[in-house]
């Protein structure tokens, strides 16, 4: 559970790490200067938005019936479509996969969702051993560290830092250069598809029309994942569904514009189906995640079911760029996160994320597919502010109380003399005075003075 407390104290911290400052600055300056270069390229900036933003609509508004229609596209061809409900039925379809097929060592393309179902920790529990294979996420596994961005899980480390994190912990032999790191990493991964058993990606898009699922990567290792070894499981979120290929068209050259500031990524693997006599794996799976899914679609919140999980929002947005995005003590930080982590966890605990924002709409302003972000962030935090009302019709039953009984009363009233005499308040409220001045108790009450002077 993420409390404001928690919150402000592990931002204080991130705020006075230089290191991650300059790592974070570097990171989000580079990435917003690409984003905006490669979308004023593009003939009709505005109407692009408004025709990804309306794939996007159109997935969702169809969401239950694209999701059967690529069930059966990719059943026809072979392929197998299994429905996990949250987290735990997700990794027992994962579990249950590797027993029937005796897997024992998988490899791994990035993915978000598999963050969020803490598959590592399951398939580790269950004996299996599983290798990250995109540079970022492989650092992050080797550190024993969590990604703390979308689509760049270790921009809070330098070069410098990296080096050392693998020279200590994976025994990399001193590199000079980021070119010399990721040679090593790419030699030790190398390896690793060759003796892996089955592979694991997430889903950038769900085609519907064709059932292909999509991965969208620069290094080449989500290929590697899905082709090398006998088995391969596909994990994507029951939101990431889009009606047709003309959609993805549209979608894929904003969602790499925004990312990365590329027109389009190096490799955009489609997969519906096993291909053992091409180049691909034996067995195809494609998990159908909800975790939750379903009740933000339900919602008002609905339209944050289509982020693209580009990234831009947190690039741009002025608290992510101050504190980075572990402080948000979630898989999905910054200005999206804020809103996906209290619908997908409970508003209750990561009551805090909704408020970490200035409000200033560069979030909107970045986002490919035009989610109106400060306009949820708001309407969360009237939810959250709705459901604190009750604690003050409660509070204020208390006091009720209290006036009616004279012994409480005076005891109360000289126990907030004493707690605000320093003008601030005491704990759980402190927070609200480290900024400003609470005007304390008066010494002396009406009640003193009156019996004071007029006995
Ligand atoms: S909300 Fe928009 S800008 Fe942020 S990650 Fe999703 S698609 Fe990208």
């Amino acid at each position: 559970m993420l409390t404001t407390d928690k919150f402000r104290q592990s931002a204080r911290v991130a705020i006075n790490d230089s290191q991650l400052q300059t790592a974070i600055q570097r990171a989000t300056s580079r990435a917003n200067e690409g984003r905006e270069t490669m979308m004023d390229e593009t003939t009709n900036r505005a109407a692009l938005r408004q025709q990804a933003r309306d794939a996007r609509l159109r997935g969702l508004r169809d969401l239950p019936e694209l999701l059967e229609q690529a069930e059966a596209a990719i059943q026809a061809m072979g392929g197998k479509v299994l429905w996990a409900l949250d987290t735990a039925e997700a990794n027992k379809h994962v579990l249950n996969i590797c027993r029937q097929h005796k897997l024992k060592r998988g490899v791994k393309s990035k993915s978000m969702v598999t963050e969020e179902i803490q598959l590592l920790s399951a398939l580790k529990t269950a004996g299996i051993e599983m290798i990250e294979t995109d540079l970022g996420e492989f650092i992050v596994q080797v550190s024993g560290d969590h990604p703390s961005h979308i689509t760049m899980p270790v921009m809070h480390l330098t070069k410098e830092r990296i080096r050392d994190v693998l020279m200590e912990k994976d025994g990399m032999p001193y590199a000079e250069t980021a070119e010399d790191i990721t040679a090593y990493a790419r030699q030790r991964l190398r390896q690793a598809y060759l003796e892996a058993d089955f592979g694991v990606t997430g889903g950038n898009f769900i085609i519907a029309e064709t059932g292909h699922v999509i991965t969208v990567t620069n290094e080449g290792n989500g290929r590697l994942t899905t082709t090398i070894p006998p088995v391969h499981i596909a994990i994507v979120g029951i939101e990431k569904i889009i009606p047709t290929w003309a959609d993805f068209i549209t979608l894929v050259q904003l969602l790499t514009r925004s990312a990365t500031g590329q027109r389009l990524s190096v490799y955009v693997n489609a997969i519906n189906a096993p291909s053992p006599a091409i180049d691909g794996a034996q067995h195809f799976y494609l998990i159908l995640l909800d975790n939750g899914r379903s009740d933000i679609y339900a919602s008002e919140y609905v339209e944050s079911l289509a982020c693209i999980r580009c990234g831009a929002c947190l690039n741009t947005c002025p608290v992510y760029q101050s504190i980075g995005g572990h402080v948000y003590d979630s898989v999905y930080p910054g200005p999206i996160g804020s809103i996906i982590t209290p619908l997908l966890y409970g508003k209750k605990n990561a009551s805090p994320l909704p408020f970490a924002s200035s409000l200033c709409g560069a979030c909107k302003s970045a986002c490919p597919v035009d989610i109106n972000i400060p306009d949820m962030l708001l309407r969360l935090r009237q939810d959250l502010q709705a459901e604190q009302g009750n604690l003050w019709r409660i509070g204020m039953a208390g006091f009720g109380f209290g006036i009616r009984h004279p012994l409480l009363y005076r005891t109360g009233v000289a126990l907030a003399k004493r707690l605000t005499s320093k003008n601030t308040l005491p704990r759980p409220f402190q927070g609200w005075t480290d900024e400003r001045d609470f005007p304390g108790f008066a010494q002396q009450t009406f009640r003193d003075w009156w019996q004071k002077h007029h006995k």
